[in-house]
């Protein structure tokens, strides 16, 4: 029987080229090239206009999945994540990097815990803030923005993590990045590209925001630093995937175990003391080499049906790391078009849903392979660990709706 321990790997699940590879700057992003580009002036969130005056038309057409109940739902599900963060702005709003409610002396007294005892406190306290997963890696540099819309973000060997009109500093002996997981509704990511699959996405947002801003804050009550972050300040998906919390699917999104490729993610970065987890390796990779579900199932043909590259000549895109290079800017742009943001990726994708048999009839890869279907295999783990129920592999899985202890 394979556990989540038994999936872990003393190798990196990914190739990186030193050589090649150079820290990403958001300023190329596919959010701010289509914002900079439809606005004529530097945007990150510009974007949204188009795609709310489509919105709009849709409403007004009576389009199916566009009612004026559903984008009330989404603007409802939206409002904490607006109000705390905004999808992720360093030193932005509730995102603040010194704390805000925790008495100053406390901040200045770290507990005397040990690495184990604290590792297991924060992962427990995660959980009971709204995380589904937390990992916990050591901060890679290389997954460290280049640079805000604005300012770079600069490495110090000592000091504060704090703002400076020149830039962000990051003092090196903030080396843990604790990576968390946020489940979305599958129901409702299975409407997209419908209002309803943004609503999952928009809530999912909100999450990630109460959650990493309540966990700064009980790391900095304990006496030690924390920098909450959602998309901002670092890179997600190689962070979460150094955390050992899932690996790289062909569709540029990180695909757990647990949940696969149907989660959210935001970090906490710190100075306290951590254990880190080790990645996993569950077959992702070569299974994605033989499935191209998810390819298929995009409406912009964002996806690459080819093999991984180690360079790309994309400008959203950054060398260096072998992978499949999504067309992000063709993803956003059909977002804009479509009126709502798009999961089809996460929601066609067979581990978000764990294995269903019927989901075999579309990959055409298992012929060739001489230990059977990859996920097949990791999908029976997971019946014998409980993720699903399933009593015969004729049956379509029942995926049991996950249980949250937390918030
Ligand atoms: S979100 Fe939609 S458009 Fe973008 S890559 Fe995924 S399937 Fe394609
Ligand atoms: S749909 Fe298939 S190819 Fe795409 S990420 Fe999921 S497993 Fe990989």
């Amino acid at each position: 029987m394979l556990t989540r321990d038994d999936m872990k790997t003393d190798r990196k699940p990914y190739e990186i080229h030193d050589d090649i590879y150079r820290r990403f700057p958001v300023t190329n992003q596919a959010f701010a090239i289509v914002s900079t580009r439809d606005m004529g002036v530097p945007s990150y969130l510009g974007f949204l206009d188009k795609m709310h005056l489509n919105l709009g038309k849709r409403m007004q057409q009576g389009d199916i999945g566009f009612s004026r109940e559903e984008n009330a739902r989404d603007l409802g599900a939206n409002a904490m994540n607006l109000i705390l963060g905004s999808y992720g702005f360093p030193n932005h709003q509730f995102l603040q990097w010194k704390s805000m409610i925790v008495p100053e002396h406390l901040t200045k007294q770290p507990v005397k815990n040990s690495p184990k005892e604290l590792t297991a406190m924060v992962k427990n306290t995660a959980k009971l803030y709204g995380a589904d997963l937390a990992g916990i890696t050591v901060l890679d540099e290389k997954w460290i923005y280049a640079k805000d819309m604005e300012k770079p973000f600069i490495l110090i060997d000592e000091g504060d993590a704090e703002e400076k009109e020149d830039g962000f500093y990051i003092p090196k002996t903030m080396n843990r990045a604790i990576v968390l997981a946020f489940l979305m509704d599958e129901e409702m990511i299975s409407e997209s590209p419908e209002l309803d699959a943004s609503v999952a996405t928009s809530f999912g947002y909100s999450r990630m925001g109460i959650t990493a801003v309540s966990l700064a804050e009980y790391i900095r009550a304990l006496g030690y630093r924390a920098i909450p972050t959602m998309n901002d300040t670092a890179l997600s998906i190689p962070l979460a995937v150094d955390a050992g919390l899932g690996q790289l699917g062909r569709h540029g999104l990180l695909i757990t175990p647990e949940y696969g490729s149907n989660v959210r993610l935001a970090k906490v970065l710190t100075d306290m003391p951590l254990n880190i987890d080790q990645p996993v390796d569950f077959g992702v990779t070569e299974f994605c080499e033989n499935c191209f579900i998810c390819a298929e199932a995009c409406p912009s043909v964002a996806i690459s049906s080819n093999k991984q590259t180690v360079e790309t000549n994309l400008l959203t895109g950054n060398s260096g790391v072998k992978k499949w290079y999504v067309e992000a800017e063709k993803c956003l742009t059909f977002w804009q078009a479509n009126g709502a943001s798009c999961a089809n990726c996460i929601a066609v994708c067979p581990f978000t849903y764990g294995f269903e048999s019927m989901q075999c009839f579309e990959c055409k890869g298992c012929a060739e392979r001489d230990r059977g279907c990859i996920l097949q295999n990791n999908t029976q783990y997971k019946v014998e660990n409980g993720y699903l129920k399933q009593d015969r592999w004729a049956d379509r899985g029942e995926v049991i709706t996950p249980r949250r202890r937390g918030l």
